[in-house]
């Protein structure tokens, strides 16, 4: 088995430009090139990412990730210096793909400290970023292969949980689109798409009134959920007055 080396923590992902590599680091000079590398990654980093793994080596391979996480970040500062939008968006779509594995990691550390609560928050940041990579990246195996294993951990690692969903009646002149910050409705940026790097969202400037509170299966937000059932907790089984007893629920 290869051992969490520092292989990848070696890695470098350059600034677009051939120069000598001083320091004898592989350079990554597209995004491309960084996505077939974390292609190979991708079983040794799944076989990590367990619980009976070692602690350790999750640690390690957290160390690698968020180093590629910070590279990544600095490639879309660049493609962004250098007026290269579309190449800004693929980085960003590239650094949210190992944000995903980061996350997916992250829980795994906590289900490891018995943090169930921090647990579950990582796995929905997890879940979140892995759909957003899969919808900008289209055909690549391993983010398909996430997708689906995060999809497998939250009916196994988690009990069912009750989610509410909020419909809200905005003031439409109040709708802002986060990449030109003109009104929404008069813009052409598509809310979910990346535009140099960044994803386009509508910024509420003003919510008019709560038109309905529903309980749902699959919520825009998993952490907007039932957190006292009767003074327990679903996801812990926890006493919320007394969190020091676990009960049953019925
Ligand atoms: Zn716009």
């Amino acid at each position: 088995m290869k051992p969490a080396s520092d292989e990848a923590q070696g890695r470098k992902v350059g600034d677009g430009q051939r120069h000598t590599n001083s320091d004898e680091r592989p350079l990554i000079y597209t995004p491309e090139e960084a996505l077939a590398i974390s292609e190979m990654d991708f079983e040794r980093y799944c076989r990590i990412a367990t619980l009976s793994f070692s602690l350790e080596l999750k640690r390690a391979a957290l160390v690698e990730l968020e180093h590629e996480v910070a590279e990544l970040t600095m490639a879309v500062v660049a493609a962004r210096q250098a007026d290269d939008g579309e190449l800004a968006s693929r980085w960003h779509a590239v650094q949210t793909f190992i944000e995903s594995q980061v996350l997916e990691l992250r829980m795994w550390v906590a289900l490891n400290d018995k943090s169930f609560e921090a647990a579950y928050g990582y796995f929905v940041s997890a879940q979140k970023y892995a759909a957003a990579a899969e919808r900008w990246l289209g055909e690549f195996p391993p983010v398909a292969a996430l997708v689906e294993r995060l999809a497998h951990q939250e009916t196994v690692l988690f009990p069912r949980q009750w989610f509410f969903s909020l419909a809200f009646i905005v003031d439409e002149n109040k709708v802002e689109c986060s990449i030109c910050r003109t009104l929404a409705s008069s813009c052409d940026h598509i809310p979910g798409r990346l535009y140099n790097g960044f994803e386009a969202q509508r910024i509420l400037g003003r919510v008019v009134s709560v038109r309905e509170i529903s309980m749902v299966d699959n919520p825009s937000d998993k952490r907007c959920r039932v957190i006292d059932f009767g003074g327990i907790d679903p996801l812990t089984g926890k006493d919320r007055e007394n969190t020091d007893t676990v009960n049953d629920i019925v």
